[in-house]
C-alpha cells in the first residue's frame, strides 16, 4: 500500500516515532500510519492495536510535528496541545466540493490537510501554491459554503454562507461572469455561450473579480465608430456594441478565435481575433498590473513594431496601424492579429484574448513567448505581475478557488 502523508516525528508521551511519508516507524516496524489530516489507522505498539481510523486529537499525549505531503509546515493537533479540541466538528461544502471538519481541521476525501474551520465559522486555507499554511478567507474571497456540525464545546453548529449579490444556484464562475455582464438577462443563448466561452479562464481564476472590483464592469450600448466595444478611460467600464458582439460570435463559431479578412487594398489581408469580450476585457485587465509589467509590456510592442515596418511595410494609401499581410505572409506575422499593431494597448488586448482560448493561447506561446508568460503569471505567480496592494487579495482568493474546485492546480 503507498501512502500519501506526513513526515517528521510523532512524540507519544516522552517516546519518538519517526514519520516516514505517512508510516510511522518504531526500532525500524512499521506500527501505524497517519494522513495529513491527522487520522491515524492500522496502528500497533504503543498507539495500542487498532485497524479503524482514529483522529489524533483521541490519542492521549500525541503530537506530531513535521511537514506535509506538500511540504507545507504541519503540527497535530494543530495548537500543538495535546488532546484539546479547538474547532469544529463536522460536514462541510465549500461551493458544493464536500470536506469532513474534525476539529477544526478541513480535510479532503483523500485526507488531505485543505485548511481549518474555527468556531466563528471563519474559514483559513493552506495554501500551497504561494506556500502559506493559514490563509483568513475573507467576505470577498470565500466561497458560497455550508456547514453542519458541533462546535469545539458540543453545542451545534449550522451554518448558510453566500456571497454579497451571488445568485445562490450558480457555481462561482458562472456567478462572477453574469455579475461582470450587467445586461445578462437581455442575453440569448447563443450570445450566453459566447460570453462564458470568453471569460471561463479568467473567471475561475479570480482575475475577472479582482478586475471588476478594481476597475469595472461591462454593459451592452451604443459603440461609436463601428468598434465592436470600447473601455472608458475614466471609468474603467466596457461598453459593448451588441450588433459588433453579434458579428464576431458568429465568425467565432463558424472560423474559431482568428479569422483571415480582405482589406480594401489588394492584396492585402488582415488577422482578425473573434474575442471582443475577452478583447474589452484585456483592457480593464492592463489596469490592474504593475507599472513595470506595463513599461515591459510596451517595450515588447515597441520592439515588435518596429520589426514589422520592416518586415511587413504598410502600402503607401492605408490610413491605418493594423498589421496588413499578403496571403504568404499569413502564418509568418509579427502581430497576433492585425489591430495588435495599433498601439501596446491593443497589443496586450488583443493577447489577452487570444490567451482566453486553447487553439490562439497555442499560438501566442510560441510566437510571442514572453507576453504569454507575462500572462500567465496571473494564474500561477500574479505577485510577478499585478499591483503589489492587490497581491493579498488575489493570493487568498486564488487559494479559496482552488479549494472549492474552481481553478486547477496545474498551469493552463
Ligand atoms: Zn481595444
Amino acid at each position: 500500500m503507498t501512502t500519501k502523508g506526513p513526515s517528521g516525528f510523532i512524540e507519544l508521551n516522552g517516546q519518538l516515532l519517526v514519520v516516514d511519508f505517512g508510516k510511522i516507524f518504531l526500532d525500524g516496524a512499521i506500527v501505524g500510519l497517519i494522513f495529513d489530516d491527522g487520522y491515524l489507522q492500522h496502528t500497533s505498539g504503543p498507539f495500542g492495536t487498532n485497524k479503524n481510523l482514529r483522529p489524533v486529537d483521541a490519542i492521549p499525549g500525541c503530537v506530531f510535528r513535521g511537514i506535509d505531503s506538500g511540504g507545507l509546515e504541519l503540527i497535530l493537533p494543530q495548537c500543538g496541545e495535546a488532546n484539546k479540541l479547538i474547532g469544529p466538528t463536522g460536514s462541510l461544502k465549500f461551493n458544493s466540493v464536500p470536506f469532513h471538519v474534525i476539529n477544526g481541521r478541513i480535510a479532503a476525501p483523500d485526507h488531505g490537510f485543505i485548511g481549518e474551520f474555527d468556531d466563528d465559522g471563519k474559514i483559513f486555507v493552506r495554501d500551497y501554491a504561494t506556500r502559506v499554511t493559514k490563509r483568513e478567507l475573507d467576505e470577498h474571497s470565500c466561497l458560497n459554503f455550508s456547514f453542519e456540525g458541533k462546535k469545539s464545546n458540543g453545542e451545534a453548529m449550522t451554518i448558510e454562507w453566500t456571497r454579497k449579490l451571488s445568485r445562490r444556484d450558480k457555481p462561482y464562475a458562472e456567478d462572477e461572469t453574469i455579475r461582470y455582464f450587467m445586461d445578462y438577462d437581455q442575453l440569448k443563448g447563443q450570445e450566453k455561450k459566447y460570453l462564458f466561452d470568453n471569460m471561463k479562464l479568467w473567471a475561475i481564476s479570480g482575475i475577472l473579480q479582482t478586475v471588476r472590483r478594481n476597475e469595472g464592469n461591462c454593459a451592452l450600448g451604443n459603440v461609436r465608430h463601428g468598434a465592436a466595444g470600447q473601455t472608458g478611460v475614466r471609468t474603467g467600464n466596457v461598453t459593448l456594441d451588441r450588433d459588433e458582439m453579434g458579428r464576431d460570435l458568429e465568425m467565432f463559431y463558424k472560423h474559431g478565435p482568428f479569422a483571415v479578412v480582405y482589406t480594401r487594398y489588394q492584396p492585402y489581408l488582415e488577422v482578425r481575433i473573434n474575442l471582443v469580450v475577452a478583447h474589452e476585457f484585456g483592457h480593464q485587465l492592463e489596469f490592474i498590473l504593475s507599472k513595470a509589467t506595463q513599461d515591459e509590456i510596451f517595450d515588447l510592442y515597441e520592439k515588435m513594431l518596429r520589426q514589422c515596418d520592416k518586415q511587413h511595410p504598410l502600402p503607401d494609401e492605408y490610413p491605418g496601424a493594423s498589421e496588413l499581410l499578403k496571403q504568404h505572409e499569413v502564418s509568418k506575422r509579427l502581430f497576433i492579429s492585425g489591430y495588435a499593431r495599433f498601439s501596446s494597448h491593443e497589443y496586450f488586448a488583443e493577447s489577452v484574448a487570444a490567451f482566453s482560448i486553447e487553439e490562439s493561447r497555442r499560438y501566442l506561446k510560441e510566437h510571442d513567448p514572453r507576453l504569454y508568460q507575462i500572462i500567465e503569471s496571473l494564474f500561477y505567480e500574479p505577485e510577478k505581475v499585478i499591483r503589489p496592494v492587490l497581491k493579498d487579495q488575489l493570493h487568498s482568493l486564488q487559494a479559496s478557488l482552488r479549494m472549492g474546485g474552481e481553478m486547477p492546480s496545474k498551469p493552463v
